[in-house]
């Protein structure tokens, strides 16, 4: 068996429907089992018609019920889905007016309402593709905790074994129920949690991930275009560079997939001929120093300085404590004995963090900073790797440098002004002559 997992693009409309069918029914002897999302971007659509209901803006909230609907329809009544859908709007709205009388927002209502998109979605699928559609409620157990649930896996994976699966089978993504039997949902993005968790629960011989893009490649293609594509990957390669705003899938909805050695695949349901990227727990064997450059744009620096750190203790935990309490997320970190540097990437309470700051050290910030990250499990084993960089990046000012806490990546901040060149650079001196057995 498989699992096939396919996101909001790959359902949004007949025309992407109907690929999704040619490329599951291609792999029918694989007897797939097919994980959905609800179709385009129907999750916001309804989160923002909880919203709208309990502020007050009842008839607005309505309107993007209704909106919904005529979405739905005109791209699934072809199929033979209209009285399915008429059916899902008429509970939907008449939760929505719910919502607008009590003018309350619960984590379970939110569910209930969020839930609607992959219910509906993974119902039409199965109609598209003449295949058995199993409730992800009634198989997927979770925790109480509501939008962000966590699936009980013994109960879950006691209930996977038990399904008589058909020739092809179709599950929404995301949703799942409680013990009692409230519909609960894994958070946002979790379609591809739900097809690691069944994949896992089920023995799958793999995971595939359906996404728009041709999988993973060596660098960020919206800095440089014209990267190749990384064949295979190990998983804590994948999930540093997940990190590092490579967004194709989030490296924490794959570990029970990995856990059991199943390998998970990145593939594009609008070019299904390419074979994508591999993602495994070991990885390729590859003489490759790295595997891909990740980058992250938009960050602030923060330089904090006190001669009061001179051999004193604790003072890195004053500094930590000010951005928890305003919940500011440190991504890099480099300290001498008196002052440390830092990056944040949402600086929206960085005034506030400062005054506080300020009360024991100078601080200084810079914007426009964004982080360059090489990535790659080899970098730990080979020699000369910083020199390769620094060599490469000899025109490019460097403001921090960060190696180590993984072992397998090597960061820099650089101006984002000179982003695009440092990734040039660097891909030209990492990626010119590569392994083709890793890289497209
Ligand atoms: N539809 C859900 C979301 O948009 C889950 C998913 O697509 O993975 O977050």
């Amino acid at each position: 068996m498989i699992v096939m997992k396919f996101g909001g693009t790959s359902v949004e409309s007949a025309a992407a429907m109907e690929r999704l069918a040619g490329i599951v029914r291609s792999r029918i002897a694989q007897r797939p089992i097919v994980v959905v999302s609800a179709m385009g971007k129907t999750t916001n659509r309804l989160l923002e018609a909880a919203q709208l209901a309990v502020n007050g803006q009842r008839n607005e909230a309505l309107e993007k019920v209704e909106t919904l609907r005529a979405y739905h329809h005109a791209e699934a009544d072809r199929f033979g889905a209209s009285e399915l859908i008429e059916e899902h709007f008429q509970e939907l709205t008449e939760l929505v007016r719910g919502l607008a009388i009590l003018g309350e927002l619960t984590p379970r209502s939110i569910d209930a309402i969020s839930s609607f998109g992959e219910r509906l979605s993974s119902r039409i699928v199965a109609l598209v593709l003449g295949a058995k559609h199993i409730d992800s409620r009634t198989v997927v157990v979770t925790d109480e905790r509501h939008t962000q649930a966590a699936p009980f896996y013994a109960e879950t994976n006691e209930r996977l074994q038990k399904i008589e699966w058909g020739e092809i089978s179709v599950m929404g993504g995301f949703i799942g129920a409680t013990l009692n039997g409230v519909t609960s949902t894994l958070g946002r993005g979790g379609s591809d949690f739900t097809a690691s968790i069944v994949g896992a629960g089920v023995g799958a011989e793999e995971i595939q991930i359906w996404t728009d893009v041709d999988g993973m490649l060596t660098c960020d293609p919206t800095v440089l275009p014209g990267g190749r594509r990384v064949k295979s990957i190990s998983f804590a390669e994948a999930a540093e560079l997940a990190y590092f705003g490579a967004k194709v899938l989030h490296p924490s909805t794959v570990v029970p997939a990995i856990e059991k050695n199943i390998p998970v695949l990145i593939l594009n349901s609008r070019r299904p001929e390419v074979a994508g990227t591999r993602i495994t727990a070991e990885g390729p064997k590859s003489k490759a120093v790295a595997k891909s450059i990740a980058c992250k744009k938009s960050i602030t620096l923060v330089n904090i300085q006190s001669t009061r750190m001179l051999m004193a203790h604790g003072f890195l935990k004053r500094i930590f404590e000010i951005f928890d309490r305003y919940e500011t997320s440190v991504d890099m970190i480099a300290t001498s004995e008196v002052s440390v540097s830092l990056t944040i990437d949402n600086a929206s309470r960085l005034d506030t963090i400062r005054r506080e700051l300020e009360e024991f050290a100078e601080v200084e910030s810079e914007q426009d900073k964004a982080i360059v990250c090489l990535v790659g499990d080899n970098i730990r084993w080979q020699s000369g790797v910083a020199h390769r960089v620094f060599r490469a990046l000899e025109n490019v000012n460097v403001r921090m440098i960060s190696q180590g806490a993984s072992l397998r990546n090597l960061s820099v901040v650089v101006a984002q002004s000179d982003l695009r060149e440092a990734v040039e650079c660097l891909h030209r001196e990492f990626f010119t002559d590569v392994d083709p057995e890793v890289f497209g």
